[in-house]
């Protein structure tokens, strides 16, 4: 990915659009027409790396490529994944989603069960990875608003 329109071939996509920071390119290989990936052109690792004007602009340049992905591929949504681990300069998998479609819509491995809670709301849990104890949680959120305060 480092190697820019060099290497849109070898990954089988084609650049869509650009500016001076960012890059839109769509797969030519796979099971969804209009699966995207936006990268910025300046070396960013990760997400938790993202900077400078990149960061300032990272908004809009997802709002504008997702809206238009959705069009195109007259998609329902359009579902975001960022992961790292196995490509080390930043890109945003923009992947339009269709009810139905070949998209995995948890975040969560293992089998998946749903329960509704009184609020309506559906929480999905892993018989692999059962929920952890509340207060470990509840830490993890007073430990990153403080952490945020700064
Ligand atoms: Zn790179």
């Amino acid at each position: 990915m480092c190697r820019g329109v060099q290497g849109d071939a070898e990954l089988a996509r084609e650049q869509v659009w650009e500016d001076e920071l960012w890059r839109l390119t769509t797969a030519v290989v796979g099971e969804i027409a209009g699966f995207s990936y936006l990268e910025p052109k300046r070396h960013i690792r990760y997400v938790h790396e993202l900077d400078g004007p990149e960061a300032a602009t990272l908004g809009t340049v997802l709002a504008r490529t997702s809206a238009a992905i959705k069009e195109v591929a007259d998609a329902e949504l359009v579902y975001v994944y960022v992961f790292g681990d196995s490509v080390d300069h930043l890109h945003f998998h923009l992947a339009p989603h269709h009810d139905g479609g070949p998209l995995n819509g948890s975040m969560i491995k293992g089998d998946l069960t749903e329960e509704t809670l009184p609020s309506g709301a559906v929480m999905v849990t892993s018989a692999q990875f059962p929920p952890l104890p509340e207060i470990d949680l509840r830490n993890a959120a007073d430990r990153l608003r403080a952490s945020l305060q700064t």
